[in-house]
């Protein structure tokens, strides 16, 4: 895909791995709606951003978990840049506990975050991208592979987005529409509030994941890179 001309929404995209790959495609010269709850952050983000590359970058504030705000930021997406070619669901939270410590409502909010989220700004994109013959990439996670304990919130959320991606790719190949899905392992994120002394230089990058968008995006018409597992290469032993 050609990304100059295009539009890209990606939810999450103030901070982490959904920044880099807002700076990714806006580099690469698409036209980039960011989005994330925090309005301070998205404005100055966008603004950053709308300066420092080719594509044009406008910021939409909006919380995911509420579908509301779903149909809302595709609508404003659409109304911005007069058609939308990409969707990235990256936006996620993490909140690991053990069954008996983790509330039932942290355990919606993970559900109702990165999988509800997820199905409500993909099903309101998709009149949008069927007229675009669009694509749809979805941030899963090693985690809806491997179970691990305290993810009985994070690890449902995670393996649902595995099948509703596939489901979904499904539904929508003969469309046009191109659904994928990028699982990576730890990313050097402050994700989950989750960062020790001295960082986690061991980790993928932010940018490692924006490049695996970037490769999926990069196929033609007739190839379909469904799924990307990526993983760091060197994990500390356990
Ligand atoms: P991050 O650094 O914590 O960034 C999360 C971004 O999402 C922020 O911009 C945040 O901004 C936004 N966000 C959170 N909840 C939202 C909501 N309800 N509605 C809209 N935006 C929301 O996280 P990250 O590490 O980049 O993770 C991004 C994605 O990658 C997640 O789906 C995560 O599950 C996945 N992932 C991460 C890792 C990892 O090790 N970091 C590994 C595998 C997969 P606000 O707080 O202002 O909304």
């Amino acid at each position: 895909m050609d990304l100059a001309g295009k539009t890209c929404l990606v939810t999450g995209a103030t901070k982490g791995i959904g920044r880099a790959i807002a700076e990714a495609l806006a580099g690469a010269g698409a036209d980039v709606v960011i989005s994330a709850r925090t309005s301070s952050d998205v404005e100055q983000v966008a603004t950053d951003l709308d300066y420092a590359f080719l594509g044009r970058v406008v910021g939409i504030t909006a919380d995911v978990s509420r579908p509301e705000d779903c149909s809302r930021l595709v609508q404003e997406t659409a109304d911005a840049f007069g058609h939308i070619d990409v969707l990235v669901n990256n936006a996620g939270v993490g909140i690991l506990a053990s069954i008996e410590e983790l509330s039932v409502e942290d355990w919606e909010t993970q559900i109702h975050t990165n999988l509800r989220g997820v199905f409500c700004c993909s099903k309101a994109a998709v009149p949008h991208l069927k007229s675009t013959e669009g694509w749809i990439i979805n941030i899963g996670s090693l985690a809806g592979r491997n179970p691990f304990a305290g993810g009985s919130g994070y690890n449902a959320s995670k393996f649902g987005l595995i099948g509703m991606t596939e489901a979904m790719m499904l539904d929508l190949r003969h469309s046009g529409i191109r659904v994928s899905m990028v699982m990576p392992g730890s990313v050097d994120t402050r994700f989950g509030g989750d960062y020790p002394e001295g960082g986690r230089a061991w980790a993928l990058g932010a940018g490692d994941v924006a490049s695996a968008v970037l490769h999926i995006l990069s196929y033609p018409d007739n190839a379909h890179v469904s799924r990307v597992e990526m993983r760091p290469s060197r994990p500390p032993k356990k």
